[in-house]
């Protein structure tokens, strides 16, 4: 299988190339040239399975560059360190509504399902090249912690994650800066998240700099993400109860549109899911997008789901890619449009598919309380916002993010509790480790050029 960028003027790489080299060099994102399909029969051998041998049987159609032994020992350990053994339970809270669980990995968010992962191809590619490997990426929150523990004192790694100082939870923070591993530098940005996501991108945009440190990105752009992601979807659709497959929601929160392209991807391969809403907070481009058409950047509203307040979804391009029927001469015109005048306009895209909903900052903690007397179950902020404009005539199954103890104020707030977790509670009795640079390129490069392996 061969990976293409959706600009369309990158050669086409295999998936270890395509994982390694992130942003495509062109400036766009990779994609499978083709989408395999999963017929019923194949669905049907796949519920057999467990998390995962159903990941390393989902990625052998695309990493068909690794040998299936290696890739199934590669999977093994990334979901060894989950403290599940389901890994993604499906919780039931009533008939027709399912939490699926994704808060069980090391730093308790979705984004260990990918950046464990992620962190074992990336040391399997520096054993087998003998090379060393340096991984750039910026995060809002939980990205960051999720890709430093795919990393943690990997040998032939060093890890940089920008992050916006001060805009991330005091934990999250503490995930990051008191890992006490010396190939880890998280950098405290001045300004938002996507003032580092576009630091960033100049970054990757600088060939020879890339080259020479040998870069790579290791945020929602990388191929391996999206895909790692798609497995969760496919375990859940395979553990619903039959009737109510076909006919399923899954409520999405999100901000870089990462999350929910996974699910869609994963609908176009064959899984017959009847869509997605995609649940923001107050950012809501996404929400606009979704409701009528037009894709306009706004400000960024700092929120109580910080993971989620974002405006220029990145993966928004590889959606845009399928919609102008995988065209990269339209998806450059567009991109270069957008980038002056920051709005576009779908003009057909796969509503069937999508619902839309966005949930306001003051309503955060009235949810958390409703779903808490409703069912006894505490939702984190993130997840939360999910369940903003729930359809209790809909099979539906809510993603659950992250784990509610990475956001105790909040919770305290809603319910009065303080749910706590062993691994955080840890992490309070260590010094942060944290290096404050300015949010340019040139600043970021220096540090990098300091320290890299
Ligand atoms: C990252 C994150 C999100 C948003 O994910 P997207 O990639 O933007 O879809 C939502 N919730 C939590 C807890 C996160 O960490």
């Amino acid at each position: 299988m061969k990976f293409i960028s959706t600009r369309g003027q990158a050669d086409a790489l295999g998936f270890s190339d395509a994982v390694a080299t992130g942003l495509a060099p062109d400036g766009g994102l990779f994609l499978p040239e083709e989408l395999p399909q999963f017929p019923a029969a194949d669905l049907a051998a796949m519920a057999e399975l467990d998390y995962p041998k159903l990941c390393a049987a989902f990625f052998r159609r695309f990493a068909t560059d690794i040998n299936d032994a290696t890739f199934d020992r590669l999977v093994a350990k990334s979901y060894a360190g989950f403290s599940h053994p389901e890994i993604a339970p499906l919780v039931p809270l009533t008939d027709k509504l399912h939490v699926l669980e994704l808060f069980h990995g090391p730093t308790l968010a979705f984004k260990d399902f990918a950046l464990q992962l992620l962190g074992n191809l990336y040391e399997h590619q520096c054993e087998a090249r003998g090379q060393t490997i340096n991984v750039l990426g910026a995060t809002s929150g939980d990205t960051g912690a999720a890709a430093i523990h795919g990393l943690l004192g990997k040998p032939g790694t060093a890890i940089f994650i920008l992050y916006p100082d001060g805009r991330v939870a005091p934990l999250q923070e503490r995930q990051m800066t008191c890992m006490q591993a010396d190939n880890v530098y998280p950098m405290a940005i001045e300004g938002s998240f996507d003032d580092a996501q576009a630091a960033l991108k100049e970054i990757f945009a600088d060939q020879a700099f890339r080259i020479e440190h040998r870069l790579s990105a290791v945020n929602s752009i990388n191929l391996a993400r999206v895909l790692a992601q798609c497995v969760y979807y496919l375990s859940a659709w395979l553990r619903l109860p039959a009737a109510q497959r076909d006919n399923v929601e899954f409520v999405v929160p999100t901000g870089n549109f990462g999350n929910v392209l996974a699910g869609w991807m994963l609908q176009q391969m064959g899984v017959p899911i009847h869509g997605f809403k995609v649940a923001t907070n107050q950012n809501d481009i996404l929400h606009r997008l979704f409701t009528t058409g037009e894709y306009r950047v706004d400000r960024v509203a700092p929120s109580l789901a910080p993971s989620m307040d974002i405006q220029v979804a990145s993966n928004f391009e590889r959606f845009l890619y399928y919609n102008v029927d995988r065209d990269p001469g339209r998806v450059r015109e567009i991109m270069a449009t957008f980038k002056t005048t920051g709005v576009y306009r779908f003009e057909n895209f796969d509503r069937d598919s999508f619902s839309a909903s966005r949930c306001a900052d003051a309503e955060i903690p009235g949810i958390i309380k409703r779903v808490y007397d409703n069912h006894g179950y505490v939702v984190d902020p993130h997840t939360a916002c999910a369940f903003a404009e729930h359809d209790p005539a809909r099979p539906s199954v809510v993603l659950a993010t992250a784990h509610p103890a990475k956001f105790p104020d909040t919770i305290k707030r809603a319910v009065g509790i303080s749910p706590k977790h062993d691994s955080l509670e840890i992490l309070k009795t260590r010094p942060v480790v944290k290096h404050p640079v300015a949010a340019q390129a040139d600043a970021i490069r220096q540090f990098i050029r300091d320290r890299a392996v």
